[in-house]
């Protein structure tokens, strides 16, 4: 709705509850999902956060009060969540969780009947219900009923268990470290690894709303207990999760925690060896390794924005059998093509079975890429003008899926694309060598810098 703060960002509602949104939003915003949804029932999990119980109560009103039954998920990660919405019947979704955002942040998301993140046109029907107050309202004896949904994490390891084979991952008997960063899946991977053979070494084990263990994104300096852990123990994986349990980040055997992209190429390649000539979906900025492995398949890689709802959705738009993003997040369409930590597990393990080889070897048989990160701060209203200045500098080869993408010859590109969650412009770069990458640097970072100032 024009004029209206979007209330959805690049991944639900987030903010800090008391601060960014009162109780009463939640209730309402709840009530406008359910006049959206029309059909019931709907589930409501959430993950560990403090002040998670309260807000689920509060949505569950809100749903209520529209007239459509709802059911109680309890705690458990947003995967299996999702799982159960499209496997049990459920005719959508909402899970209180802000991810990997510190303690004090809480927010929904909302899932389709097919337990996918809505779309973001969906995602407007919504807003534009909220901001004009069009709530469906039931009349005291049509108000919905409240249940308990109880099966939702045993069908969520059952269903990951059956989409690998779990004969020969256990016939390996892997011993892995996991990190569970006293987040939502510590009520669920541990398990599914015990049921595929695993000896399980477990870090931050408790659900803890404060995450008192190491925060609760997984990344590869928050990492650091996970490395030495595996280490100390000699074991053949350490894998760490963020608070709703959707991304995992893998170590390798060496103590090396690695990020997405290069563990996603592996996976990229094991999938596609069981699904020949399958498609792969990725955002712009992740890293072209990926595009290398699917070429040895015979395989598309096809890009969008950056964000896993962007994925999910031209997963399904596409019929592509695998979805990733740099950041630790793979959907395996299979299951659902959602990201889901404990699944990714499961194909890693599954990959590690066939290859009888250590992870660390398997990860340097992967061509190497050099990457280089950067920011310039950017207020909101001039992120525009500043993209515009831009475009009249850059020549050769441009993709605009998200920012501006430019190549120079095939294998060296520069992203710059404005933050969806700060005012601030992000650069991204790869290439083969390092100084064909600061060259691009050198070449645009400037020109940026001078539109920033000159707005
Ligand atoms: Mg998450």
């Amino acid at each position: 709705m024009t004029g209206k703060p979007k209330l959805f960002g690049t991944n639900g509602i987030r903010g800090i509850p008391g601060k960014d949104y009162t109780l009463e939003f939640f209730i309402e915003i709840a009530q406008a999902i359910g006049t959206f949804f029309k059909k019931a029932p709907i589930l409501i999990g959430y993950d560990g956060r403090n002040s998670s119980p309260t807000l689920s109560k509060a949505v569950t009103s809100g749903v209520l009060s529209v007239g459509l039954d709802v059911y109680d998920a309890g705690l458990l990660p947003t995967p299996a969540l999702q799982f159960a919405v499209r496997t049990l019947g459920y005719k959508g979704g909402i899970m209180i969780t802000a991810s990997h955002n510190p303690s004090q942040y809480n927010g929904v998301k909302v899932m389709g009947a097919d337990g996918v993140e809505v779309s973001r046109q969906q995602e407007s029907e919504i807003e534009e219900i909220y901001y004009r107050k069009k709530y469906r309202e039931a009349d005291w004896n049509t108000v919905g009923e409240a249940y308990s949904e109880t099966k939702a994490i045993s069908n969520y390891l059952q269903g990951i268990s059956k989409k690998v084979d779990a004969d020969a991952i256990k016939r390996r008997a892997f011993k892995i470290v996991v990190d569970l960063g006293n987040g939502a899946q510590a009520v669920a991977a541990p398990y599914l690894l015990e049921k595929l053979g695993c000896k399980v070494i477990s870090l931050n084990g408790q659900v803890d709303g404060d995450f008192p263990g190491r925060g609760a994104e997984p990344t590869p300096e928050t990492l650091q207990s996970l490395a030495a852990a595996v280490k100390a123990t000699r074991a053949d994986l350490g894998v760490g999760y963020d608070g709703d349990g959707d991304r995992s980040v893998f170590c390798d055997d060496k103590g090396v925690v690695q990020w997405g992209d290069r563990t996603g190429a592996l996976l990229t390649d094991h999938v596609l060896s069981k699904h020949r000539g399958g498609k792969v979906i990725t955002t712009v900025s992740t890293s072209q390794v990926i595009d290398h492995v699917a070429e040895k398949h015979g395989s598309k890689v096809i890009r969008t924005k950056v964000g896993s709802v962007d994925v999910s959705r031209e997963m399904i738009k596409r019929n592509a059998v695998f979805g990733l993003e740099e950041n630790g997040g793979c959907c395996y369409a299979p299951h659902i093509p959602t990201r889901d930590g404990a699944m990714s597990t499961a194909l890693m393990l599954s990959f590690l079975a066939e290859h009888r080889q250590p992870l660390s070897k398997l990860l340097a048989s992967l061509p190497t890429f050099h990457q280089r990160k950067e920011k310039i701060e950017c207020p909101r209203s001039k992120v525009q003008g500043v993209m515009k200045a831009l475009e009249k500098k850059v020549s050769g080869k441009v993709e605009r899926i998200d920012g501006l993408k430019i190549w120079s010859g095939k294998k060296a590109w520069l992203l710059m694309r404005p933050s969806g969650t700060e005012p601030v412009i992000r650069i991204f770069g790869e290439a083969e060598s390092k100084a064909e990458l600061d060259r691009l640097f050198d070449q645009y970072l400037p020109v940026l810098r001078r539109a920033a100032k000159n707005g």
